[in-house]
């Protein structure tokens, strides 16, 4: 952990010395890294599940006042810098990948609430800065990577909208109190029948169910939201009606950096434990770092990881610019790519061991393989950056 805060450091000088990264880091080494490989969630009765030690690190990192690090001070946060929440997203990467995606969906809920009227931003930001926290669902059953087939039907009804569908592998489902959720509400297929509203969990006729185990990710509760002629008030709506997906494409393109960070932070990892064991592991009479093999696939991944970063803060820098779509997805792309190489290469070099459960290496290789689907697969992030290169060819005739 102290080898990543260093090279963080080394990007944004100081950046170590501020007072509450002492106190996240602290945490991250006393709470977060030794209960990684056991720490799990489970969905039950609409709520999730966690073994006691999970309260002690959220209490943890409530009083080190880690939630308002993403929302405004005028919403009572104390909010940090772009790069700063990134290199968070990074340590989380390196310390536990599933804690890090609860941030992220965490995050992107507060973005939609940022888009808000000012009346809904006081409502929910406050409480989100003291610790509830917030989920993002746009995937339903029918409409996957194709976001515009989103059919989850919200009718008007007088003052309020009758919601009718599921949602599916929804990140925080039954931690998450405040749920930004994309809806049709025009009842026919197409980008400008959708709209987002803000749901929160007690409302009648909103249940949350769990699905089968995941491969990796444990500690993140992933579920199905089903919503049966569930009344939720009009004033729930954030902006306009048909909206919705320009508006959540959008918070998503910022998810992507932080997606990326995870990739980074926990590629790091994976090359820090190869990278050890390599050394002590002997065959041959050797290290199995002396076989030029070997010490060139070692040296290949810390680039590919530096590379990796490397567009993670390209893309911070073209926040709110026009290229910053292409940037962010740009970076998703490389990082997600590049963890899953050096997960694959990891485990195989390993050996034997690697492929057993109980190993870190291979606990940390199911966890970089989940990062494929967050916020785009690598498809659809290659499409994105075909759409925003015909853009700018057409716009501007340079790519
Ligand atoms: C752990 C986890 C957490 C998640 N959290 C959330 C969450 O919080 N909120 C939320 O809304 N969703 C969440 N998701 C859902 C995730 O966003 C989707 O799984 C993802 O968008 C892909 O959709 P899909 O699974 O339906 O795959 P599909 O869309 O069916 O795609 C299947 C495959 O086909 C490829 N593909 C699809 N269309 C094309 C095309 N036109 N050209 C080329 N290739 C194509 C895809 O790249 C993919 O490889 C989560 C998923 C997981 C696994």
């Amino acid at each position: 952990m102290e080898n990543l805060v260093n090279i963080l450091d080394s990007f944004y000088p100081g950046w170590k010395e501020r007072k509450y990264v002492d106190r996240v880091i602290a945490i991250l080494n006393k709470l977060i890294i030794p209960t990684y490989p056991f720490l799990d969630a489970r969905i039950e009765n609409n709520r999730a599940i966690f073994p006691e030690e999970w309260n002690q690190i959220i209490t943890a990192l409530k009083e080190a006042h880690f939630f308002k690090l993403f929302v405004p001070p005028e919403y009572g946060g104390q909010k940090s810098s772009e790069q700063e929440i990134y290199f968070m997203m990074e340590l989380l990467g390196y310390a536990s990948p599933g804690l890090g995606i609860i941030f992220v969906s965490h995050g992107r809920a507060i973005d939609v609430v940022l888009s808000g009227s000012e009346q809904q931003k006081e409502e929910y930001l406050p409480r989100m800065a003291e610790g509830e926290f917030g989920a993002i669902a746009i995937t339903e059953e029918k409409a996957g990577s194709d976001a515009s087939a989103v059919g989850l039907r919200a009718q008007k009804v007088g003052l309020h909208y009758l919601f009718n569908g599921q949602k599916i592998y929804i990140s925080n489902s039954g931690l998450a109190r405040i749920y930004a959720i994309l809806v049709n509400t025009k009842g026919v297929r197409g980008p400008r029948s959708l709209s987002v509203f803000i749901v929160e969990n007690d409302l009648a006729g909103f249940s949350i169910k769990g699905l089968s185990e995941k491969e990796g990710l444990k500690i993140l509760p992933t579920g199905q939201l089903l919503f049966k002629d569930t009344l939720v008030p009009a004033k729930n709506l954030i902006g306009n009606e048909g909206r919705g997906l320009i508006l959540t494409m959008n918070v998503i393109d910022r998810g992507r950096i932080h997606i990326a960070g995870i990739c980074c932070g926990l590629a790091y990892r994976i090359f820090r434990e190869i990278y050890k064991y390599a050394h002590r592991r002997r065959q041959f009479d050797h290290p199995l770092t002396s076989s030029q093999d070997i010490s060139f696939q070692v040296s290949e991944m810390f680039t590919r990881i530096n590379a990796a970063r490397g567009l993670c803060l390209h893309a911070l820098r073209q926040f709110s610019a026009p290229y910053y779509r292409i940037s962010s997805s740009q970076a998703k792309l490389f990082a997600t790519q590049m963890v899953m190489d050096v997960a694959s290469k990891a485990q195989i070099l390993m050996g034997g061991r690697g492929y057993f459960k109980n190993d870190l290496v291979n606990q940390l290789s199911s966890d970089a393989r989940g990062m494929e689907y967050l916020e785009g697969t690598s498809n659809i992030q290659k499409m994105i950056i075909a759409r925003e290169l015909l853009r700018i060819y057409y716009k501007e005739k340079i790519v």
